[in-house]
């Protein structure tokens, strides 16, 4: 039994453990699914070169041009659009301040080929640096309009790094152009993005030129005060040539303050970092600023002195501003030392740059120097003419710087409603990301709930169906005879009931007992014994047709019950019994005799008889079987104990008879 339970188990449990393995199987690839990362490309070798090159930019401008060339080495033989028209960008931007047809070059090559490049905002970084030849050329009219595409184009593109780019070159040189306002929301949109994009030199470059255009609008003292917080920035993060720009930037703080101590340490500090890094043009700038102070302190001659050498140095980059300022310097040393003539002709070959970048300070200095000197020649007219647009020139300047503080505050204003206003934004997408997400996981927690829930049900469903068989099973084992699987006596007293209590017409019972059966098991054996008796049992129930049917009462004694039979049609049923018992092969265990029964019959009265009462009159009609003889059928009629027959005893062994009441 215990085997079949196994069986029966594991039959009912294999479709679950597989149900449950596909579920697990779904389950594990729906999360397998979700927490897929994205796959990443892989780098092309010269990638990362260039990176490295973009950062050493605002650091070190001749490590960054090595880097690019060498990932241009790199790219001739595994070829990359993209990456290619990035590091030319960046040799771009390096030639524009020292080699005009250099930078121009790489512009061409650019051009042809930004049709391959997947990456549309890089069209703006060409903009950027054809508005930055443009400028350094001093064609600051020109160099504008290509930082206006170049904005226009990254931001189409929405490429945030090329338009932090474009923005900062618009922006400083709108401040060069008096634009304050419009310079610093550029400038500080510029710090913004790359604050935003991890690129913390890039963004203190930006607040350098916030700091620059601060001093242009006049502000030395906040110019000084950002100027001051930059370097020190730089410093911490050793960016050498930035703190060189910042030094000198300072520098002309101070030399605007006329802190000419200050202006001279800072000024000498730039000098020694351009001389460091190899880096003539900002050598030139320091020199200039220090050829500045030496006019301010009223040494004339040591100015030209230093003139002398920044010109040299000068002469290497085509930078016009430049040139137009030591000509500035220059024309002021040589005012002082009363080399008039001299002083006017440097004047108004600085004038000439001045004018074309309307730059609006270094104009009203040079229209004063200049009317100051042509009155000392005795020219009064150009003395006059010049003075008229220096005080014009300082007028216009003076009602632009106005004008921009109020416009700049009203940016200001402007830029921090609009940060509140990104700011609330922001949280409200927060919020509404944060949601999603929630509601990502709650769609997850419900799908594992529904499988559950479905696993759970096969489960149960496999657990009853189970427990139905084994119950159903327990039924049939407590109602059966282990031996001969015909209804053992509790089934059939079970049965009989109803038969009995409702039913109109009578029923019969017969107890049919094996004769002599004792001698079977002292001859042969117990086992032979239950092997008669199975025989016995299976010869039973072929003789007996539905409805009726047999069961063992115990021990070699069984039970025929015939519903709807009066005593007539039992007899026959019982003598039919008895002879099919008969003709039962015997020899395995009797030689001289045939396996034979005895029967006792009673028959009920509809409404009165119990299967007590049934059986008892059986058993009464059975004794009479035995008593005359052995294999023959009695009857015990109607609630009387004693049978009625022929009474003609029959010996054990022959033709059974029957006895009628
Ligand atoms: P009688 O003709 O008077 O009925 O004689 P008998 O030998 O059949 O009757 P008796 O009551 O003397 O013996 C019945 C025997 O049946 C005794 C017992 O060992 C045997 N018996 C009872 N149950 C089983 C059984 O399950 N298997 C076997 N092998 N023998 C059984
Ligand atoms: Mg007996
Ligand atoms: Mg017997």
């Amino acid at each position: 039994m215990s085997n079949t339970r196994i069986q029966s188990m594991g039959l009912a449990k294999a479709p679950i453990s597989r149900l449950l393995f596909v579920l697990l199987c779904a389950l594990a690839t729906h999360f397998a699914w979700a927490a897929q990362p994205a796959a990443t490309p892989q780098q092309h070798p010269a990638q990362a070169i260039v990176e490295q090159a973009a950062v050493a930019m605002r650091t070190d401008p001749e490590s960054s041009r090595r880097d690019a060339e060498q990932a241009l080495g790199i790219l001739k033989r595994q070829p990359d659009a993209d990456i290619e028209i990035r590091a030319r960008l960046i040799l771009c931007d390096y030639q524009s301040e020292r080699d005009t047809a250099a930078a121009e070059e790489q512009i061409t090559v650019i051009r042809s080929l930004l049709w391959q490049s997947r990456r549309a905002g890089l069209r703006a970084g060409m903009m950027d640096c054809e508005g930055q030849i443009a400028e350094t050329a001093g064609n600051n009219d020109r160099a504008r309009e290509f930082y206006e595409s170049a904005v226009s184009i990254a931001t189409e593109a929405n490429d945030r790094e090329m338009l932090a780019a474009a923005l900062f070159s618009r922006g400083y040189l709108l401040g060069l152009q008096g634009q304050y306002a419009a310079g610093l929301n550029d400038l500080r949109r510029a710090q913004g993005i790359y604050d935003d994009l991890k690129l913390p030199q890039h963004a203190l470059t930006a607040i350098n030129g916030i700091a620059i255009l601060y001093n242009r609008m006049g502000d030395y003292e906040q110019a000084r005060h950002m100027y001051t917080q930059a370097l020190k920035a730089q410093r911490d993060a050793g960016l050498l040539r930035e703190q060189g720009v910042t030094l000198h930037n300072l520098g002309r703080a101070y030399e605007n303050l006329k802190q000419w101590a200050a202006a001279r340490t800072s000024f000498q500090g730039a000098l020694d970092i351009s001389r460091q890094l190899n880096y003539p043009r900002a050598e030139a700038y320091a020199l200039r600023g220090l050829a500045a102070v030496e006019n301010g302190l009223g040494n004339p001659k040591t100015a030209l002195e230093i003139l002398q050498r920044a010109q040299a140095l000068q002469k290497d980059t085509p930078d016009a501003r430049l040139e137009a300022q030591i000509n500035l310097a220059r024309g002021i040393a040589l005012h002082q030392l009363k080399r008039l003539p001299e002083a006017v002709a440097a004047l108004e070959e600085a004038l000439q740059v001045f004018r074309q970048a309307a730059s609006l300070s270094e104009l009203r200095a040079t229209y004063s120097e200049l009317a100051v000197t042509y009155s000392e020649m005795g020219n009064w007219r150009a003395g006059f003419g010049f003075l008229d647009r220096a005080s014009e020139t300082a007028e216009r300047q003076f009602r632009n710087q106005i004008d921009q503080r109020f416009a700049t505050l009203k940016i200001e204003f402007d830029t921090l409603a609009k940060e509140k206003e990104n700011a609330l934004l922001t949280r409200e997408n927060e919020a509404n990301e944060k949601a999603l997400a929630q509601e990502r996981r709650a769609s997850n927690l419900q799908f594992v709930v529904i499988v559950l829930t479905v696993v759970l049900a096969a489960v149960l469903f496999a657990l009853a169906l189970h427990q139905r068989r084994t119950s159903i099973r327990m039924h049939t084992l407590a109602m059966t005879d282990e031996l001969t699987s015909v209804p053992n006596r509790r089934a059939v007293f079970a049965r009989l009931e109803p038969v009995l209590s409702q039913s109109r017409v009578p029923a019969s019972v017969l107890i049919i007992d094996i004769d002599h059966f004792k001698s079977i098991n002292d001859q042969h054996g117990h086992a032979e014994g239950d092997s008669a008796l199975k025989l016995v049992a299976a010869g039973l129930r072929d003789a007996v047709r539905e409805p009726s049917f047999v069961g063992r009462l115990g021990g070699e004694e069984f039970i025929a019950v015939l519903p709807a039979s009066d005593t007539a049609q039992a007899c026959e049923v019982a003598e039919s019994i008895r002879t099919q018992i008969m003709a039962i092969d015997s020899l395995p265990w009797l030689k001289d005799r045939k396996i034979t029964v005895s029967i006792g019959v009673s028959t009920s009265v509809p409404g009165t008889d119990t299967p007590g009462t049934m059986l008892h009159r059986a058993d009464a009609a059975l004794y009479e079987a035995k008593r005359g003889g052995r294999n023959c059928v009695k009857v015990t009629q109607n609630g009387h104990a004693s049978a009625k027959g022929s009474g003609k005893a029959e010996p054990d062994v022959g033709t059974g008879s029957i006895e009628y009441a």
